[in-house]
């Protein structure tokens, strides 16, 4: 016996049925969207601070080195990236749209502005 997804009423009729009803089932897709919005944008946020953060701390800069520390300050969420890539010398760099950031040493973030 299958059950609506949506109120969890008893089906009748065909056995590939999945809702009761189309309003059931219209309301179960809204939810889903809804959800779905809602997850994806919480890391959009993150990658858009992330991205402000790196404007304010470049500036007109293309190339800069930072102490770790400060970039950590300002709530730069190292595990939130667009992408990543490795150039010819075999460092990863970490996308943030058009910026990248690299782990020049313990300490210290090489971050690039790449052109669009
Ligand atoms: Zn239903």
């Amino acid at each position: 016996m299958n059950i609506c997804l949506h109120c969890g009423k008893k089906l009748v009729g065909r056995s590939d049925k999945v809702f009761c009803s189309i309003e059931c089932k219209n309301i179960f897709n809204y939810n889903k969207k809804k959800n779905t919005k809602s997850e994806t944008a919480i890391i959009d946020s993150y990658l858009h601070r992330n991205h402000e953060i790196l404007t304010t701390l470049m500036g007109n800069s293309k190339k800069e080195v930072f102490d770790r520390l400060i970039i950590s300050r300002t709530g730069f969420k190292f595990d939130f990236i667009t992408g990543v890539y490795k150039n010819k010398e075999g460092k990863i760099y970490y996308l943030v749209y058009n910026f990248a950031w690299m782990e020049f040493s313990d300490q210290k973030i090489l971050v690039v502005k790449k052109a669009l």
